[in-house]
């Protein structure tokens, strides 16, 4: 039976040390971490995760300086916002949460951002960054997944990996991690042939298709390691409380896997951590005070 990498877990540790990073340095700082989340609209999902970000950021000692605006904001207004948040000294982190209303295009409002503010680590010139293995805010959620590898001390330095789905919030900047950490790496996308044949080679099985319970024991080698990135929310009763899946059939996969992220409690929680990870880093470099947390930032 595979070994569960708890991401809730992992989380709160993560949380701790970054408490302890703040604490040790707030004298010499003169003023707090600063995070401004960009809500625009309602979409409610996006209401949830907005949420969890503030409680995460009061949790441990990131001030939040973020705005909702309502949905028919102009984007030239958007974008006053954002280039005022730019400018705010006491703001280190930045995020526009998406999806944006229909009509705003988040293409040139994301490029506003400035990219030492970026605190999803989705700006061009960090994924540029990230490319040519220089430091800089790193991509959330495969950030977070290479955090959940090494705290269980998997080895991925000649191992075989395998990343389903290229988009460039999580596939690619996943395959660009796993290879600087020396795995040997494929993408999968909609168009590769045979998804199967591919998936089973993978020492190290990354899936992020979006597609609900899509990768089941016949896609996986015996004693692989499977992580999990799909979170979907399943039909349930009215007044019931919403259940979730992932990508993968956790129940058939569980038992020939050698570890594997549950869903909830995986790459989840360690995705709100790594945005917090990025706004600290931010700070500490904007404030002229050591980088503790380099290793966080692969
Ligand atoms: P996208 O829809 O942007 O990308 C999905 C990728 O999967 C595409 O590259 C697509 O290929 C590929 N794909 C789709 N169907 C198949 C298939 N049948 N076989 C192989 N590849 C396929 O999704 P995201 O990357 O944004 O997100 C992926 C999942 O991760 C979603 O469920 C999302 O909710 C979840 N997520 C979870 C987070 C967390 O914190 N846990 C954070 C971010 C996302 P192609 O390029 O050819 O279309």
């Amino acid at each position: 039976m595979a070994t569960r990498l708890d991401g809730r877990q992992l989380a709160a540790t993560i949380e701790q040390r970054l408490q302890a990073v703040v604490a040790d340095r707030l004298e010499r700082a003169g003023r707090p971490p600063g995070l401004a989340v960009l809500r625009v609209g309602d979409d409610p999902a996006s209401g949830v995760y907005v949420a969890n970000k503030e409680k995460a950021c009061s949790r441990i000692g990131i001030t939040n300086h973020g705005a909702h605006l309502p949905a028919d904001t102009p984007a030239a207004e958007v974008l006053n916002t954002i280039q005022r948040l730019n400018a705010d000294p006491a703001v280190d982190g930045i995020l526009l949460q998406l999806p944006l209303p229909a009509g705003l295009d988040e293409g040139p409002l994301l490029a506003a951002i400035d990219p030492a503010k970026d605190a999803d680590g989705l700006h061009t010139l960090n994924l540029g960054r990230l490319l040519k293995g220089e430091p800089g805010p790193r991509s959330c959620t495969p950030a977070g997944v290479m955090a959940l590898l090494a705290a269980a001390d998997l080895e991925l330095a000649g191992k075989r990996a395998v990343v389903v789905g290229r988009s460039i919030l999580v596939g690619q900047p996943m395959a660009l991690m796993l290879q600087a950490a020396n795995a040997t790496v494929s993408i999968a996308h909609s168009r590769t042939a045979d998804l199967g044949e591919l998936t089973r080679q993978a020492d190290v099985l990354v899936v992020a298709a979006g597609k609900p319970r899509m990768i089941g024991a016949n896609h996986v080698k015996p004693g692989a390691v499977v992580v999990d990135v799909g979170i979907h929310r399943l039909e349930s009763e009215p007044g019931a409380k919403a259940r979730l899946c992932g990508d993968v059939r956790f129940e058939e996969v569980e038992p020939i896997a050698s570890a594997i992220t549950p869903v909830p409690g995986g790459v989840g929680p360690m995705t709100v951590t790594l945005l917090l990870v990025n706004t600290v880093a931010s700070w500490c470099q904007r404030c002229d005070l050591d980088q503790p947390l380099a290793d966080l930032l692969p």
